[in-house]
C-alpha cells in the first residue's frame, strides 16, 4: 500500500499543532515529518522532537547537497525545511506522511508532488488569533509584542493563499476540528486505496466531503470577511486594530 502524502499549513497560532498532536493520539499510521529550522527552540521544545534545530550554515549546507524537499524563509530571518530523508522513510515503511510547513512549502511540495493531500487551517476571527497567540507566548513565559504582532500580520497574507488547498479546517470548538481532520485522512485512505472505515463510514465520508474547498464556501465566508479578504462579502474589518478588546 503506497503512503499518502498530507499536508497541512495555517497561520501561525491558528491551532495547527494541537489538532495535529490530537490526530496522531487518534489515528494510527501517520507519520509526522520532523522539520529542520534555524530559529531557536520555544518554551519546553526539545531537538529532534518539535523539530531538528540547527545553524544557518549547516542549513544552507544541506540547501547545497540537495537534502530538502521543501524549505522556505518563514517570517523573514529563520529558514525551516522538510527533508527528503522523511518522505523516504515513510514510503519505505507504507506509511502516510504529515507535513506541518508553511503555505510556500506547501506550493513547492504541490508542484513536484501534486497527488499530495492539502489542507489549510483557519483560526475563526482575528482577534481569536491574537487571543491563542498571546496565550501560547503567556504560557511559554515570553509575551513577545512585536513577535505576536509581526506574527498577527502575516496571517491574513498566509489565509489569502487558502484557495491552493484541497481542504478547509476552521478550528473554532477544537473537537469538531479534531474529528474533521481524522475523516479527512480516513476518507482519503478509503478512496485512494480502499481502506474501510471502522467506525459510521457514512458519516466520516461526508464530514470529510464538507470539508472540501468546493464545499466550504458558506463555511469560510464570515471567516474571510473579519480578515478582510476577498471573497467574502467584502464587509472589511480591521483584523487586528484598536477597535479589539485587549485580551
Ligand atoms: P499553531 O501550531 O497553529 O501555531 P497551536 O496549536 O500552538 O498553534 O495553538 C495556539 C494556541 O491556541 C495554543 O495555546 C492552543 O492550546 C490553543 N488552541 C488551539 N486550538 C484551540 C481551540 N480550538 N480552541 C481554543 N484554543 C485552542
Ligand atoms: P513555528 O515557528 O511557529 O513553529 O512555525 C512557523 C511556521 O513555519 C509555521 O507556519 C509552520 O507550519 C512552518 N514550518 C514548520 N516547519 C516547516 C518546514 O519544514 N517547511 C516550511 N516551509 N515551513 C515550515
Amino acid at each position: 500500500m503506497a503512503g499518502i502524502l498530507f499536508i497541512i499549513s495555517a497561520p501561525s497560532g491558528s491551532g495547527k499543532s494541537t489538532l495535529v498532536s490530537e490526530l496522531r493520539k487518534q489515528v494510527s499510521g501517520v507519520d509526522f515529518s520532523i522539520s529542520w529550522t534555524t530559529r531557536p527552540p520555544r518554551g519546553s521544545e526539545e531537538n529532534g522532537r518539535e523539530y531538528n534545530f540547527t545553524t544557518k550554515e549547516e542549513f544552507e549546507r544541506m540547501i547545497s547537497e540537495r537534502k530538502f524537499l521543501e524549505y522556505a524563509q518563514v517570517f523573514g530571518d529563520h529558514y525551516y525545511g522538510t527533508a527528503r530523508q522523511s518522505l523516504d522513510d515513510a514510503r519505505r515503511l507504507g506509511h502516510d506522511l504529515l507535513l506541518d510547513i508553511d503555505v510556500q512549502g506547501a506550493a513547492q511540495v504541490r508542484a513536484s508532488l501534486p497527488e499530495a493531500v492539502s489542507m489549510f487551517v483557519l483560526p475563526p476571527t482575528p482577534k481569536v488569533l491574537r487571543t491563542r497567540l498571546r496565550n501560547r507566548m503567556r504560557a511559554e513565559g515570553n509575551v513577545n509584542e512585536e513577535e505576536l504582532h509581526r506574527r498577527l500580520n502575516e496571517a491574513r497574507k498566509e489565509i489569502e493563499n487558502y484557495r491552493n488547498y484541497s481542504y478547509i479546517l476552521i478550528n473554532d470548538i477544537l473537537d469538531r476540528a479534531v474529528a474533521q481532520l481524522e475523516a479527512i485522512v480516513l476518507s482519503e485512505r478509503y478512496y485512494r486505496n480502499a481502506e474501510p472505515i471502522a467506525y459510521r463510514a457514512s458519516r466520516v465520508l461526508e464530514v470529510a466531503a464538507g470539508c472540501r474547498l468546493s464545499n466550504s464556501r458558506e463555511r469560510l465566508k464570515p471567516v474571510l470577511e473579519a480578515f478582510g479578504i476577498e471573497g467574502g462579502s467584502g464587509q472589511q474589518q480591521l483584523p487586528f486594530g484598536e477597535d479589539l478588546d485587549d485580551d
